[in-house]
């Protein structure tokens, strides 16, 4: 039996054969030398690790103060869910489901998909739903933007801190930790080790 496969380039759409006996850990285009896929050793168990400190990340960064600011001598402290309800009561009703939707919904999204998928696989069991799961991933991937988020917290923070005295808080880190790791697991996922253990289950 003829066990090649044959792989399609993301850039430039090129067929070519592929095979699994001697599967190198990199794959290059043979036209135009896009990476058609890298594999990671213990990618997956890797992955679950990261899944689990950047979960616990992200309940660091939502249950804790992202800035607290100081304004002729009255202290206020800002979560994100805090910001999100007080941009909604200021008529900014489309910013707030944009915060809400791309730094608290698509992360959390992100990670729980993660982590369905995941962990049963480590242990050789297929979840329920796979595909729909594996479907939701990519959609949470695209949406996700905790960077973009982070990157705002930053500048408005160098902002305000000409009109008042702004002190980061424990969730701003934690976001710039969880943005990180974040990057760090879609280095390490990799869908094509993922449908390959699937296969057989
Ligand atoms: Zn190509």
């Amino acid at each position: 039996m003829n066990r090649a496969e044959l792989l399609a380039c993301p850039e430039c759409d090129l067929l070519q054969s592929d095979s699994t006996v001697s599967r190198p850990r990199k794959a290059l285009c043979a036209r135009c030398g896009a990476t058609l896929y890298q594999r990671h050793p213990h990618g997956l168990e890797r992955t679950v690790a990261l899944t689990a400190a950047a979960l616990v990340l992200f309940a660091i960064a939502n249950s804790f103060p992202i800035l607290s600011l100081e304004l002729q001598g009255e202290r206020t402290d800002a979560t994100l869910a805090g910001a999100v309800v007080a941009l909604w009561s200021q008529n900014m009703q489309l910013v707030a489901a944009l915060v809400a939707f791309t730094a608290i919904l698509m992360p959390l999204a992100e990670l729980a998909a993660l982590a369905w998928l995941l962990v049963p696989l480590r242990f050789g069991l297929r979840a329920p739903q796979f595909g729909a799961v594996f479907q939701a991933l990519q959609f949470a991937q695209r949406w996700g933007m905790v960077e973009v988020f982070v990157l705002g917290a930053l500048v408005s923070l160098v902002k305000l801190g000409h009109l008042a005295n702004v002190e980061p808080g424990i969730a701003l880190w934690s976001f710039a930790a969880l943005m990180l790791v974040m990057a760090a697991i879609e280095a390490n996922f990799d869908p094509r080790d993922l449908w390959q253990r699937v296969a057989p289950l």
